[in-house]
């Protein structure tokens, strides 16, 4: 590798003269360090010290200038996990002059985007902290493209998914032991730092229980655009598209036709199914279809997609393999397998991965009841979820205890114990409930209407008032539709009118088909109204914002 980088692109008489001269510039975005993303030129990196370096000269320049309050707690999140104490990123300064008493820096001529992977052994992990947040960072910024060099600075070593790290840009991705190799100083020319954590949906629980993000912005769109350029990458297409939604006679025919299967994703060291045989045959003859299984321990990652990408049904026992429903077609089910005593409802990454708007998949969740169907493992090591390192008192409350209490991340040992169980699916009450859950399944055409196409705010509101006698008035209210109402195939577009009192809190709500209404009722003469008037799709929601006109007197 140090090769590759030596075959320098760049004059480096020229780069370390810009160095010398100009120092680093960093220019950021976003208003706190947990927002925050920052270019810069001439970044360096000191593999001996293992600190970056910010070179001041007459010409550097640092946007945001945070003085000590950058170290209040750091400049930024390295990671996508917000906040977190251990994946802080901050550099240190000297002046550039003092580069002449330095070892001569070697540059990275590539652009680079360094960030720190949160857990690369996991496979959860790697999709939602690491891939997707950087495959959008590198969206984000169009000198970030294929041929970007990755830098991962958490540490670690490259771990059981590198593959996948690699098929975000056709250059080697480079760890943080790997820089010593390049020299005691290194400067990239250009480079990002930090990762957006716009795709993220789940929050791991290191300051309040898991679950999904309070501020969720992404959507099914989104994930799956990502999703198919990782499958084009790994050489992978779908075996059928099964998302032409049509409804039809014929495409019901079609459908029928297709070879639809069930995939069972096993694991097979921990979390077990002890009868996935059974589980199988009985999926089979349940839906008569195909079930395959697949598990990491046995395919290639690839294949894997491969299968998952064409599938009606996904079922699995709860755990980072689930990741891989995001590779499902549209209109496909997801069916998650929980250990006795734990609540489906407190660990939802894959619910909400399957329930974010437009990913279109139904997700239903099963959980032991029956407590000899499970087999406990307290001689294990801790992390494996024994418990034979506790108190006996302890060990005998998580023992007795039939549902694990809320926790936080991430050594809870009652979690531990009961989330590393073997469970024996009882197969008539697994049926029942996947059958009662296939019930609520929503058809694709249902579930498509023009909802991500939103109608803009009405136009041109206006309103009047008349005094008819002296204790009674009227109040005319026209509006113009939407600028692109006229181009959206919207059906059963309604107007929501709110008729506010100036002064007071309330507002009296109406909902109207037309686009001009003449109120007399509870309408006083002499009064100053607020009238808000907003359009919405007949389903009761609002998708735009509020005009707002004031009477005449
Ligand atoms: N894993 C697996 N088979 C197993 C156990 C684990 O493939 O029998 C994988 C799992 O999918 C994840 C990683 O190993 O990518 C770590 O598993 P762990 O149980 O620690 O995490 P979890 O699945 O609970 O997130």
């Amino acid at each position: 590798q140090s090769q590759e980088l030596s075959q320098a692109r760049i004059d480096y008489h020229v780069a370390l003269q810009a160095l010398q001269e100009h120092g680093t510039r960093m220019v950021c975005s976003g208003k706190m360090h947990t927002d925050r993303i920052c270019r810069f030129d001439y970044l360096c990196y000191c593999s001996e010290a293992e600190e970056f370096v910010f070179f001041h000269s007459n010409s550097s320049v640092m946007l945001p200038n945070l003085g000590s309050r950058r170290f209040q707690p750091a400049l930024l999140d390295l990671s996508s996990v917000e906040d977190h104490n251990t994946q802080y990123f901050n550099f240190l300064e000297l002046p550039a002059a003092t580069l002449k008493f330095m070892p001569k820096p070697v540059f990275v001529p590539d652009v680079t985007l360094i960030l720190n992977r949160f857990n690369p052994d996991n496979l959860m992990h790697v999709f939602h902290d690491d891939l997707l947040p950087a495959f959008y960072t590198m969206k984000q910024y169009s000198d970030l493209d294929d041929e970007a060099r990755l830098v991962f600075m958490e540490g670690w070593g490259e771990g059981p998914h590198f593959d996948l790290y690699r098929l975000l840009s056709s250059k080697q991705p480079l760890l943080k032991e790997q820089l010593k190799n390049f020299g005691k100083l290194m400067c990239f020319t250009k480079s990002y730092v930090g990762l957006s954590k716009m795709t993220t949906w789940y929050q791991y629980g290191f300051v309040q229980p898991q679950g999904p993000k309070a501020n969720m912005l992404v959507s099914g769109n989104e994930i799956r655009q990502f999703a198919k350029a990782l499958m084009e990458k790994m050489n992978i297409t779908r075996v059928e598209e099964m998302e032409k939604d049509g409804g039809s006679a014929e495409d019901e025919k079609e459908k029928e036709k297709r070879d639809e299967y069930i995939v069972v994703f096993s694991r097979s060291t921990t979390r077990l199914i002890l009868n996935e045989a059974e589980l199988i045959m009985a999926l089979a003859q349940e839906f008569q279809m195909r079930v395959v299984t697949v598990s990491l321990e046995e395919q290639s990652f690839p294949s894997i997609v491969q299968v998952i990408s064409g599938a009606s049904m996904l079922v699995s026992m709860h755990g980072a393999q689930l990741i891989t429903s995001l590779f499902l077609p549209r209109g496909a089910t997801v069916v998650e397998l929980f250990p006795f005593a734990v609540n489906p409802e407190q660990y939802t990454p894959y619910k909400t991965l399957a329930s974010l708007p437009g990913m279109d998949l139904h997700y239903v969740s099963w959980r032991n009841t029956k407590e000899e169907n499970t087999i406990t493992h307290p001689d294990r090591p801790w992390e494996q979820g024994g418990i034979a390192h506790l108190e006996k008192d302890e060990q005998e409350r998580i023992l007795a205890s039939k549902d694990v209490p809320r926790h936080l991340c991430c050594r809870n040992p009652e979690w531990l114990f009961r989330i590393y169980q073997d469970t024996l699916v009882d197969i008539p009450s697994f049926l029942e409930l996947l059958k009662e859950g296939m019930k609520t399944k929503p058809s694709l055409k249902k579930s498509k209407p023009a909802s991500t196409v939103h109608p803009g705010r009405v136009r041109e509101p206006q309103c009047q008032t008349s005094v008819q006698t002296t204790n009674e008035a009227k109040l005319t209210v026209s509006w113009q539709i939407p600028w692109n109402l006229k181009y959206l195939k919207v059906r059963e577009v309604k107007y929501e009118v709110w008729i506010q009192e100036q002064g007071e809190n309330t507002y009296m709500p109406y909902i109207l088909p037309q686009q001009n209404y003449t109120f007399s009722e509870n309408i006083k003469p002499f009064t100053t109204y607020l009238v808000w008037v907003s359009g919405s799709n007949g389903h009761g929601r609002i998708f735009h914002l509020w005009s707002l006109c004031l009477p005449f007197r």
